[in-house]
């Protein structure tokens, strides 16, 4: 036992050290990445369950590494976190999706409100809305047209302060959705607190519908508490008809997910949008 004790160690430190050497090289490049534009926004449909409208989007990042092409959101948001790049690349991010409606404006497409993804750092430390309010009178563009989605660890973990900051946020007229929802550990009767507007039941109950009684139950608990608490459900990672069904018999209110299509570069999506406008 003591051998193997031993040898487990050495196992591990090795794998360590690979990592780190491999996202130290990452973390080097990711400083550059904004300089360089590299990073850009993909954007996801989000559709009406019962009509199958396009009724928003989700703006997802990738970076277009040189060398390595394009590296997945996992793979550098959390080097992003810990060394505090997150703030600008999240307002970059902000930016970014308001310049593109503007465009699509400009354009004379209807256009649909588009979420972005906040992080804790950034939903804590920056001066979110002011900076929010500051890009939204850059491109002359109403709140409605940005959404935020924060993840339930973000708003539990610092729960007075989100509130105050979520209060501020409604005045503004700025949708807030709580992110992959049900992962985490908090009651939805905790919920009450939060002024946010809908809830994303994250991927993994998506998925086991059809495959394990124990999720779908889930997933119909949620969406028909959500609704005791007025928040829009939305099931993020909807794949197949079957689940499409089961989430519409249980009233989830918008679907997102391969079925309804994969997020796509904006000169894609804009078709989803002139499509709209046709009929
Ligand atoms: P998320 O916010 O939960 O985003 C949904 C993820 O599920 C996306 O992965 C999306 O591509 C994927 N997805 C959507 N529909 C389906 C489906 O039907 N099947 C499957 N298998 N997957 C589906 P992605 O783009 O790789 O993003 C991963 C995570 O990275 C996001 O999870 C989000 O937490 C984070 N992220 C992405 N962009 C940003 C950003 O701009 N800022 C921050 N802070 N985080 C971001
Ligand atoms: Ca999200
Ligand atoms: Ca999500
Ligand atoms: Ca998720």
């Amino acid at each position: 036992a003591k051998e193997e004790g031993r040898n487990t160690f050495r196992f591990f430190s090795t794998e360590i050290n690979t990592a780190t050497l491999g996202e130290l090289l990452l973390e080097n490049d990711l400083f550059g990445a904004l300089e360089r534009e590299e990073l850009l926004l993909h954007y996801q449909p989000k559709v009406d369950a019962k009509t199958g409208e396009l009724i928003g989007a989700e703006a997802l990042m990738r970076w277009q590494h040189r060398e390595q092409g394009m590296i997945a959101p996992e793979q550098f948001i959390p080097i992003a976190e810990e060394n505090g790049l997150i703030n600008a690349f999240g307002e970059w991010a902000i930016r970014n999706v308001c310049a593109q409606q503007r465009a699509w404006l400009d354009a004379g497409l209807m256009v649909v409100p588009v979420a972005v993804n906040i992080s804790a750092h950034q939903f804590i430390q920056q001066d979110l809305p002011r900076m929010l309010s500051q890009v939204l009178a850059d491109y002359g563009l109403p709140p409605q047209l940005i959404e935020l989605e924060l993840t339930e660890s973000l708003l539990m973990r610092n729960s007075s302060r989100a509130t105050a900051m979520l209060q501020v946020l409604r005045r503004m007229h700025i949708q807030v959705a709580i992110d992959d929802f049900g992962t985490g550990y908090s009651s939805l009767s905790y919920l009450r607190q939060f002024p946010v507007q809908s809830l994303k039941i994250d991927r993994s109950f998506v998925t086991q519908i059809g495959e394990h009684g124990e999720s779908i139950r889930l997933a119909s608990a949620i969406i028909a508490m959500a609704h005791e608490l007025d928040l829009e459900v939305i099931a993020e990672g909807v794949e197949n008809e079957v689940q499409a069904r089961y989430l519409r018999e249980h009233g989830c209110d918008q679907f997102q997910g391969y079925l309804y299509g994969r997020p796509q570069a904006a000169d894609q999506f804009v078709s989803l949008l002139s499509a709209r406008h046709l009929d």
